[in-house]
């Protein structure tokens, strides 16, 4: 589950325009086919250099997400990769229903959220840019490199983490580890246990990590920005 952490002030860097320019066509249903993910993941890489545009509401940075805001009490204003590089993704488990981890997220007095969710059924809903700065690692530095997803379920029921939800999630990964270039392993794909100063035991023990790297591994690579 996401925590804001103690370091994490709310800082201010409002800008009103970001350097980055994903164009992204309409969210996808989640875990379409094989060949609609790569058409999607196409249209994501289609960037424009040096253009200045302002953002859109809706706006995904995953084509396989729908978009739902969390509060902007949960997330601060940033520009990455720009203002801050992105050299993690860190799983998380909600402790509750993906509805109840949407709600929280859009609740201003939580004080956490992450960037995305990932539903038991393999559905993926969006709920902050990665440009922006989530909280959602109890760790001031690890948030303001990562981006946080969460994946509905318990960290004591090994059942809740389904095929569907592990597909789903590496597939979303994967996409994000070759966005920002990032290797694919277990130092740039971590739980939040394993980060620094955090109390926190998500995902658990019945996390499969050696299934999720074999499917973040094994999902199609979006081609190469030349
Ligand atoms: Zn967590």
């Amino acid at each position: 589950m996401g925590t804001r952490g103690k370091a994490e002030g709310s800082g201010s860097g409002s800008r009103g325009v970001s350097r980055r320019t994903l164009l992204i066509g309409g969210g996808a249903a989640a875990l379409g086919t094989a060949a609609l993910a790569v058409d999607d993941v196409r249209r994501v890489w289609w960037r424009v250099p040096g253009v200045e545009k302002p953002r859109k509401p809706g706006e995904l940075d995953y084509a396989g997400a729908r978009w739902v805001a969390a509060s902007e009490a949960n997330w601060r204003r940033a520009d990455r990769p720009d203002d801050y590089g992105v050299d993690r993704v860190i799983v998380h488990v909600t402790q509750g229903s993906f509805a109840s981890a949407v709600k929280v997220f859009q609740d201003p007095a939580h004080q956490a959220a992450t960037h995305y969710i990932v539903g038991q059924n393999g559905r993926v809903t969006q709920m902050i840019r990665e440009l922006d700065v989530a909280y959602h690692a109890g760790n001031r530095s690890y948030n303001e490199r990562s981006i946080g997803i969460e994946h509905e379920g318990f960290v004591d029921r090994p059942q809740d983490f389904t095929p569907e939800m592990y597909a789903a999630s590496a597939l979303l990964t994967a996409e994000i580890c070759a966005r920002y270039e990032l290797p694919v392993d277990r130092e740039h794909i971590i739980g939040h246990v394993e980060v620094p100063g955090t109390d926190h035991t998500d995902p658990g023990p019945h996390w499969d990590w050696d299934r999720y790297m074999k499917l973040v591994r094994a999902a199609p690579q979006p081609p190469h920005p030349s």
